[in-house]
């Protein structure tokens, strides 16, 4: 081995091999499925009942295999390409396109749904198991299909049965995005202050929607034909505060017996963030043309409950997304620990002989502990989220649990992980003690 210090340095960079190591460990995702949360025992469960080891297995599999070829390779395209707005759409990684196709014809948008709507009645632990190997191959890939997979949760749990067939076949075959659209340019934290306003039509259920939205993950993008906004809007006339937001699907291109039209939603911008860069963060106006129409999803008034469940599962969500970019980052530390040749021994200092490798110098070693400890005690317990969100299932019929997770930083992915501690603040150094506000329930 070559132990020319800056040859190594240029060729480790050029050829980009850091992101190209291994980014997980699937012995440690096994162990923690089958010896520390016995997964298998959901098989108990007749929502899970033809579910076993060897089917959790293949699904693994198939998401290593993914991640692998088609993920982990636009890694630092995507990453170094940023989406761009060009004449009112934002452009993203060509790549994008085959990604989301395959996550459709996959069935991996709707695995955790039931047979009947064309899921796999997968438990969520292991859905999970699998979105963790993606979001340690390529984050900002990853966003997109399982945005799309809460978007169409909210229409199938509160939406009509009109709506749940006209919008999430598309969705669950990765053709039409979905999105959350919350944030509003005064309203962030503080959601009850929105001003997108819904006036209802002649049809009930169907509203005119006028407003703007900002930081829309996935918000417009070409990678998709269509994108489903799950909008909060308040009803005109409708009570002040929190109590009078309601949910709207909103598409970019509304359905109509002539197919696709505009629906009069059009982007104003993208934004350029520090870190997870080959996903898209949009801004979005409503209805300036005033021809932008709206469907109620469940009742008035009640849209901002709706919409806890999606941001729910994204807390648990981008949880696993932190964990699984700092188990990327300590796969490329280590890597590069087994690489790298500076100083000797402390025992044997002979400048004659060659260089050790830092990995051995304690002080490494310590710090690569201290790494490996953090991202495999944060797997585990978001895992064991999944766990109780799937024993929960058959009782509660499908709500899941809210988790509070704590957040830790490895300076090699800090730009990616930052945003997490922003993102529904879910994720931030004070909440470390308070890490959990649920309970399993009995089986
Ligand atoms: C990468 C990324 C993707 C996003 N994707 C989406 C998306 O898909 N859909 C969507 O709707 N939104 C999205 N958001 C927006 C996100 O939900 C908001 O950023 C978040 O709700 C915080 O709102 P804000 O940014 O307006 O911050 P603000 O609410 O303005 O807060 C700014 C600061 O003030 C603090 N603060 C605010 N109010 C209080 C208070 N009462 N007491 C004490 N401190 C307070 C906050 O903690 C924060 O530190 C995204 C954001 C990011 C960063």
């Amino acid at each position: 081995m070559s132990v020319v210090g800056p040859t190594f340095f240029l060729s480790f960079n050029h050829k980009s091999d850091y992101f190209r190591c291994m980014f997980f460990s699937k012995r440690d995702l096994q162990f923690n499925l089958y010896q520390l949360l016995n997964v298998e025992q959901l098989a108990k469960y007749p929502y899970f009942q033809d579910h076993n080891r060897e089917s959790f297995d293949m699904v693994l599999d198939a998401a290593e295999q993914i991640a692998d070829k088609m993920l982990r390779p636009l890694l630092t395209e995507m990453d170094r390409n940023e989406p761009q707005l060009v004449d009112g759409k934002i452009r993203v990684h060509e790549g994008m396109k085959a990604i989301m196709r395959r996550f459709g014809e996959d069935g991996w948008i709707n695995a955790t749904f039931r047979y009947e709507e064309g899921g796999q009645q997968l438990p969520v632990t292991v859905h999970n198991a699998a979105a963790f190997i993606f979001q340690a191959a390529n984050y900002s890939a990853s966003v997109y299909p399982f945005l799309t997979t809460g978007a169409a949760n909210l229409i199938r749990s509160f939406g009509s049965s009109e709506l749940i067939d006209t919008y999430t076949p598309n969705m669950y075959n990765g053709r039409w995005q979905g999105t959350m659209a919350l944030t509003e340019p005064n309203a962030g934290s503080s959601l009850s202050d929105i001003s997108t306003s819904a006036e209802p039509t002649e049809t009930a259920g169907i509203y005119k929607i006028q407003g703007q939205k900002i930081f829309i993950s996935c918000g417009d993008h070409d990678a998709c034909e269509n994108v489903v906004h799950l909008l909060l809007a308040k009803i005109k006339g409708g009570p002040a505060g929190t109590k009078g937001i309601s949910l709207f699907v909103v598409p970019q291109q509304r359905v109509t017996t002539e197919g696709l039209v505009p629906n009069d939603v059009t982007t104003a911008g993208v934004y350029h963030k520090m870190g997870y860069k080959g996903a898209p963060i949009a801004h979005l106006m409503f209805g300036s043309d005033a021809e932008c129409f709206g469907y109620l999803v469940g009742e008035e008034h009640k849209g901002l409950s709706y919409m806890f469940q999606m941001m729910n599962e994204a807390r648990v969500g981008v949880g696993t997304n932190a964990a699984a970019i700092g188990t990327a980052a300590y796969h490329a530390s280590l890597a590069y620990a087994k690489e790298r040749p500076q100083g000797r021994p402390i025992v044997a200092k002979d400048p004659t002989q060659p260089q050790t490798l830092i990995i051995h110098h304690a002080d490494v070693k310590r710090m690569l502990l201290f790494q490996k400890s953090v991202v495999e005690g944060s797997l585990s317990l978001l895992l064991q989220c999944g766990l109780w969100s799937d024993i929960a299932q058959p009782a509660l019929n499908g709500l899941h649990p809210t988790t509070v997770f704590p957040s830790w930083l490895h300076p090699s992915f800090l730009r990616c992980v930052w945003v997490f501690t922003v993102l529904f603040k879910c994720i931030s150094a004070r909440d470390y003690g308070k890490v959990l506000s649920t309970q399993p329930l009995a089986a």
